[in-house]
């Protein structure tokens, strides 16, 4: 079993990519497992046809974790998908990292982590440990870094090659980084930046995603481009996005960059 988490700068495209991910590889005919790490709860959204699904900490809290069955929190998507949110703490209270802990602790009990490939979609940055609880608890093995060249996204992929090198470091984590997904913001030299980028934190852009309109319509409709629109350029890229990572067997540990050469990197791929 595979088990993938994609990471990056919030509102950066992680859980487009990772619905189109997961939708694409159950086509397939694999068996997929999608967990929305994410208090907003909308990871999986598109693969419901735009239903808010019941959260795990809302059922949690409702019912108390005794009773809960597989079919109250696990429900299928597009092609067969099985999606899970997490969802998190009243706003303003609590700590959404527990909330992820106590989600995987449930799952774990209905048996549920399992099929051929798990997606964990993770909120954000790696602002708080929790968030990097699916990778630092040993649950997702492979990191994917979604990022545009934009320097932001740059920055917090990079703070979460920290975290992978750091936790890689520990014995229960074994997670390490398995490329770097370029999701187009279309700046001047975004796919050559990326692909930089990742060569000098020791690993390679797996995949560049064009920002293509289709995406916003398909969103509009409440579905993946996989489902929403399957003949499309933007279908075709999502397909080898998840050929790629499925045959993925290779993995690195990060070497993190400096904040400053982070900044004059960049500057080698702008006209000032
Ligand atoms: P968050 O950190 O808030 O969870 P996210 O990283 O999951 O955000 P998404 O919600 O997937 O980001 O995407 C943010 C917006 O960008 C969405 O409206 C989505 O439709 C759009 N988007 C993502 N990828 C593309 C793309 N390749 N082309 C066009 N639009 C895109
Ligand atoms: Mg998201």
């Amino acid at each position: 079993m595979k088990q993938i988490a994609l990471y990056g700068k919030g509102g950066i495209g992680k859980s487009t990519t990772a619905a189109n991910l997961s939708a694409a590889l159950a086509e397939e005919g694999l068996d997929i497992l999608q967990i929305g790490c994410d208090p907003k709860h909308d990871s999986t959204r598109m693969l419901v046809h735009g239903t808010w699904i019941p959260t795990v900490l809302d059922l949690i809290r409702e019912r108390g974790d005794a009773d809960i069955t597989v079919d109250d929190v696990v429900y299928r998507g597009f092609a067969g998908v099985r999606c899970v949110e997490a969802g998190g703490p009243e706003p303003g209270i609590g700590c959404a990292g527990r909330g992820i802990i106590a989600t995987f602790q449930l799952l774990e009990r209905l048996d549920a982590l399992k099929g051929d490939v798990i997606v964990y979609d993770v909120l954000g940055d790696v602002v708080c440990g929790g968030f990097a609880m699916p990778m630092r608890e040993g649950y997702a093995r492979e990191i994917y870094l979604v990022t545009s060249g934009e320097l932001m996204s740059i920055y917090a992929a990079n703070n979460i090659a920290r975290a992978i090198a750091r936790l890689s470091r520990r014995a229960r984590s074994r997670c390490s980084l398995g490329g770097v997904i370029c999701n187009a913001k279309n700046i001047e030299g975004e796919a050559e930046l990326v692909e930089e980028f990742a060569r000098r934190i020791n690993s390679r852009m797996i995949a560049y995603i064009p920002r293509s309109r289709i995406v916003q319509v398909a969103e509009l409709q409440k579905r993946t481009v996989i489902e929403y629109a399957p003949e499309s350029e933007q279908a075709g890229v999502y397909r080898d996005l998840a050929r790629l990572v499925y045959g993925n067997d290779t993995t690195s540990i990060p070497t993190p960059m400096e904040m400053d050469e982070i900044e004059s990197f960049a500057l080698e791929f702008v006209q000032v």
